[in-house]
């Protein structure tokens, strides 16, 4: 689970970490007011999960009443890389001299969080980690003892963060860890970490990313997960407890099981056809499950077609092609195409018991997503 730019800081800020002033909004007058309240220059930054905003138009400053009341406007509803925008944290700008780059990640080539820290943060930090890797400086955690107050200051200093700043970063840092730590957090990381000419640090940006195995035992932040769904299908995909992630294209798609789907991708890419969504339904295919599964894809307004790729393991083919006949029984109309592609336990008792009025059933996957790919063309038209 990624929390929104907003959340993390608030969180941050509860840790002691110094975060701008800040409101959320979701109106231009509320905008407006925002500004009003903090003062001027004000940045205006959508919250949606996508990296690199600010070079996406996603953040501006306003100057004044007009200017926050033209930005807010340009922001909200904007289409920012694929997601909607509507709201946006409207925060006291920083006047900055440098910008640093702090965070604390899993390296799982070590098995072991490590801290990093760079003087060269900003929006540019990944080409940074390409180019100069030796410009952010890490050092591993060992989690069983925590992160030593040493160990801060050494990557500080390797980081070559001036010393009249060094404390105060190495007090982020440690914070940060803590945060990782206590909150089963994957990732947490202040980019840019500002820096002003009085020498204050402040947390211009927050990223912070919880593991969702570790959600039932953080309750605080779970009860952030459902303002972070960025639509309804997300938000419906968890009620029903499928893994699901949406897509750009036109072609639904349907499995038990993370590699089936994703196999499924890409034969329908191979087809020339365009994935709509990954759909993992999980194990079993009882009658309800295929019935959200099928109410997920029939309400995503790009789906042109649907394929579902079912292997019978445990769940036996005729068990599944029940499912799928009940949950199609129950739409007056099909609203749109549907082929299955059936293998595994009693796959081929279950290719006789599905109603091909209904859905077209196909023996190989193959024949499956090409059919599919077919279909969604012509409903494209
Ligand atoms: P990201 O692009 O999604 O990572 O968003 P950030 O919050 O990191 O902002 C990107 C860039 O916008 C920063 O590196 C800054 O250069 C600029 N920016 C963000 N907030 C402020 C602010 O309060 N004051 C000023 N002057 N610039 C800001
Ligand atoms: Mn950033």
């Amino acid at each position: 689970m990624r929390l929104h730019e907003y959340q993390a800081k608030s969180v941050f800020a509860d840790a002691g970490i110094p975060t701008p002033d800040a409101t959320l909004a979701s109106s231009v007058d509320e905008v407006v007011e925002a500004a009003e309240d903090i003062g001027y220059p004000v940045a205006v930054k959508a919250q949606v999960h996508v990296g690199g905003r600010g070079k996406a138009g996603g953040i501006k400053l306003a100057e004044s009443r007009d200017e926050a009341e033209q930005v807010a406007d340009e922001i909200l509803g904007m289409d920012l890389k694929g997601y909607h925008v509507d709201r946006v944290l409207v925060e006291e700008a920083v006047d900055f001299v440098n910008e640093l780059y702090v965070g604390v990640t899993m390296d799982r080539g070590e098995g072991k969080p490590v801290a990093m820290v760079s003087t060269k943060g900003g929006v540019d930090i990944e080409s940074v980690a390409e180019e100069t890797p030796d410009a952010i400086a890490r050092e591993h955690i060992d989690p069983a003892f925590g992160m030593h107050p040493y160990q801060a200051r050494k990557v500080v200093y390797d980081a070559g963060v001036p010393r009249e700043l060094a404390r105060d970063v190495a007090s982020v840092l440690q914070t940060m860890y803590q945060l990782w730590d206590d909150r089963d957090a994957s990732e947490v990381e202040i980019n840019p970490l500002m820096v002003t000419d009085d020498d204050e640090i402040i947390a211009a940006d927050a990223v912070m990313n919880i593991d969702d195995d570790a959600l039932f035992r953080q309750q605080e932040l779970a009860e952030m997960e459902e303002e972070t769904f960025e639509d309804d299908l997300e938000r419906k995909a968890s009620e029903y407890g499928f893994d699901y992630v949406r897509l750009s294209g036109n072609v639904g798609i349907i499995g038990n099981g993370a590699g089936l789907v994703m196999t499924t991708l890409d034969l329908v890419d191979y087809y020339g056809g365009e994935p709509a969504n990954f759909l993992d339904i999980g194990g079993g295919a009882k009658a309800e499950r295929v019935a959200n599964a099928l109410d997920m894809v029939f309400s995503d307004e790009n789906v042109d077609a649907v394929v579902f790729n079912i292997f019978g393991g445990i769940t036996r083919g005729d068990e599944v092609a029940k499912g799928i006949n009940s949950a199609l029984e129950q739409f007056d109309e099909i609203p749109k195409p549907v082929v299955v592609r059936l293998a595994g336990t009693n796959a081929e008792e279950g290719r006789e018991i599905l109603n091909d009025e209904l859905v077209t059933v196909e023996e190989t996957l193959e024949d499956a997503v090409q059919r599919t790919v077919e279909y969604s063309e012509e409903e494209a038209q």
